[in-house]
């Protein structure tokens, strides 16, 4: 007896006749290069590096070459090397001719809104005497050297 329950092969019937839509896209001949993708939320912005003044000579200057001096909230005059304390900051450059206008004038007072008192003086002053020069190192005298 003939299995009529047998499967008839599939014929490959509407796909084969159906006409294929032209495509219209330009054919992709070889690899594409890649298309640079502009990523969102990048705004194109000029390269910015933080200026700061010296409010003794009015230069500017890159942040890094500037001295930060910074009025502490609780008042005190101090130098932040850092650059990241907190408190009223104004710059001064390297020039010892600066620091030296900042403590005989009132700009460094006037740019920290504040009095220079003595205290603050004497940091300035220090920190002037390391810009003048090396401070004069006595020589470490050696007491064990007496014992002869
Ligand atoms: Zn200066």
């Amino acid at each position: 007896m003939e299995r009529e329950t047998e499967p008839t092969s599939v014929q490959n019937g509407p796909e084969t006749t159906t006409p294929r839509a032209i495509i219209v896209e330009t054919p992709r001949l070889g690899p594409q290069p890649p298309r640079p993708e502009p990523k969102r939320g990048q705004i194109h912005r000029p390269k910015h590096v933080p200026q700061r003044t010296c409010v003794a000579c009015r230069d500017k200057d890159a942040k890094r070459t500037l001295t930060r001096i910074v009025r502490t909230p609780d008042g005190q005059i101090e130098i932040d090397p850092t650059g990241k304390r907190n408190g009223r900051g104004a710059y001064l450059c390297t020039q010892a001719s600066c620091w030296q206008r900042a403590l005989t004038t009132p700009v460094l007072a006037r740019a920290l809104k504040t009095e220079i008192d003595d205290t603050a003086c004497m940091t300035l002053q220090t920190h002037l005497d390391s810009l003048s020069g090396p401070p004069a190192t006595a020589p470490a005298a050696d007491p064990s050297e007496r014992d002869a």
